[in-house]
């Protein structure tokens, strides 16, 4: 079934036609009450991208684990089907989905494995940016041609000497006639050696306060001046493509600036209230796969005469990672319905990418120590999870940051809580 939709270039349109049709926008039309059941289009998303995940990204995880090759292919399937881009509106061609919708298809991709579900949804993080501040031409033409073809793009924000720190970022942006000139560095950079082109934030006043010292520009992969590093080799989820990226006098037209100047920490942080939501859910999809390998595993491996499932001690195991997967994802739910709602949601999407994060993490390692000796091997599934779910306490921002962005958010607004 999958086979046949994939090669029918995006059969998935009659989904995005009912999508458009039955006006589902997350839990919108259930103004006034709280629900939790997914109405029909929200299912049928979800669906194909289970049986992608399944069937697509699932078998070919282990092979770009272990040589860390950029699953393009996969990526190019993917985009055939919908399932890149998800959340560009519909007005550039997009499928416009919403951050609880989109939620459901990254948790299901982040299931088959994290490293390529991670390479196909880098370009959400670049193209929040553009979706929060970009004005029509720059969209029609930055987003609506990942639309037409299967590109990628990168959000290039994070420095050697600032993560964290992003009011400490150095590369820096000068007004030169009616253009602008980008020097400096930037690193870790997620598809950086496949993007087309990059959201890159800079400083365009180095004596001003954080709000108003930075711009973010759109800037094409093959402006002259642009140098792309190696691929780094991480702990985990090798097949996403991480980089550092020198800009050395690279020129920029006015018409890419984002926004107005001197708003661009502003623009940044805002597209986390998009992507926040979703890296937790790939955090859940991950945890989600930890519990079921756990689970069947628990109920064929015997010791001291019956299934280690019917030790307690294993059991209860199994037991607090449903209650961390469920908890996780009623968060990532939460926070994705309050930004389709148009409701301030930073609150909600750190407290979600936290408890998220930390869920992925206790749950590859104990599905680690469920497998006993064999979770240690590469011949069996949980030690990669266990290697992959450590990046979502620290990209997106660490879960330090995430708590003192909750812990901030009390200081004023406790009553509400
Ligand atoms: C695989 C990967 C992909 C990435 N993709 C991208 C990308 O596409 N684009 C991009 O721009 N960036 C990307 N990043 C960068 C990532 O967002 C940063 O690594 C992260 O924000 C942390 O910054 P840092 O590495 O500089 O650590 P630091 O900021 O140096 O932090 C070091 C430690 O100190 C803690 N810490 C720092 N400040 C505080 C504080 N004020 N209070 C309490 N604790 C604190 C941190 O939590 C952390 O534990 C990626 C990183 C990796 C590893």
């Amino acid at each position: 079934m999958l086979l046949q939709m994939i090669k029918f270039p995006r059969r998935f349109c009659s989904v995005i036609g009912r999508y458009n049709s039955i006006a589902v926008r997350s839990f919108a039309t259930t103004t006034g009450s709280i629900n939790f059941s997914l109405n029909e289009v929200q299912r049928e998303f979800r669906e194909l991208a289970r049986n992608f995940s399944r069937e697509v990204i699932a078998p070919n995880a282990a092979h770009h684990d272990k040589t860390g090759e950029y699953p393009t292919e996969i990526i190019k399937k993917a985009w055939e089907l919908g399932l890149v881009n998800t959340h560009i509106p519909q007005e550039y061609g997009g499928v416009g989905l919403g951050v609880l919708d989109a939620s459901l298809v990254t948790e299901e991709l982040a299931w088959g494995c994290t490293g390529i579900q991670t390479a196909i949804e880098a370009n959400g993080l670049a193209e929040a940016p553009l979706i929060v501040a970009g004005n029509k031409e720059q969209n029609k033409k930055y987003l609506g041609r990942m639309t037409e073809e299967p590109l990628m793009a990168a959000y290039c924000v994070t420095e050697p000497g600032a993560g964290s720190d992003v009011a400490g970022l150095s590369t820096r942006a000068e007004k030169k006639g009616d253009k602008w000139v980008i020097n400096g560095q930037k690193m870790w950079i997620t598809n950086g050696g496949k993007a087309n082109w990059y959201f890159v934030l800079a400083r365009t006043d180095p004596n001003a306060r954080p709000g108003s010292a930075f711009t973010g520009f759109i800037v094409d992969a093959d402006t002259p001046g642009i140098t792309i590093g190696r691929k780094e080799i991480n702990m985990g989820q090798r097949a996403s493509d991480t980089r550092g990226i020198s800009f050395e006098n690279v020129v920029v037209p006015e018409e890419n600036l984002l926004g107005v100047v001197g708003k661009g920490f502003k623009i940044a942080m805002s597209a986390f209230d998009i992507t926040r939501p979703l890296i937790a859910a790939a955090a859940v999809g991950l945890a989600r796969r930890a519990l079921e390998e756990a689970t069947k595993y628990s109920l064929e491996r015997r010791t001291m005469g019956k299934p280690i499932f019917e030790h307690q001690s294993i059991a209860f195991i199994l037991a607090d990672m449903a209650i961390g997967i469920e908890s996780a994802r009623n968060t990532v739910w939460k926070a994705g319905w309050m930004h389709d709602q148009g409701e301030k949601n930073s609150f909600y999407a750190s407290i979600a990418k936290a408890l998220a994060s930390d869920v992925a993490v206790n749950s590859a390692n104990m599905a680690v120590q469920v497998f006993g000796g064999n979770g240690f091997n590469t011949e069996y599934p949980v030690e990669k999870l266990y290697r992959d779910s450590k990046i979502f306490q620290i990209y997106e921002g660490t879960s330090q940051i995430q708590r003192l962005i909750i812990s901030r958010y009390l200081a004023d607004n406790i009553s509400d809580i």
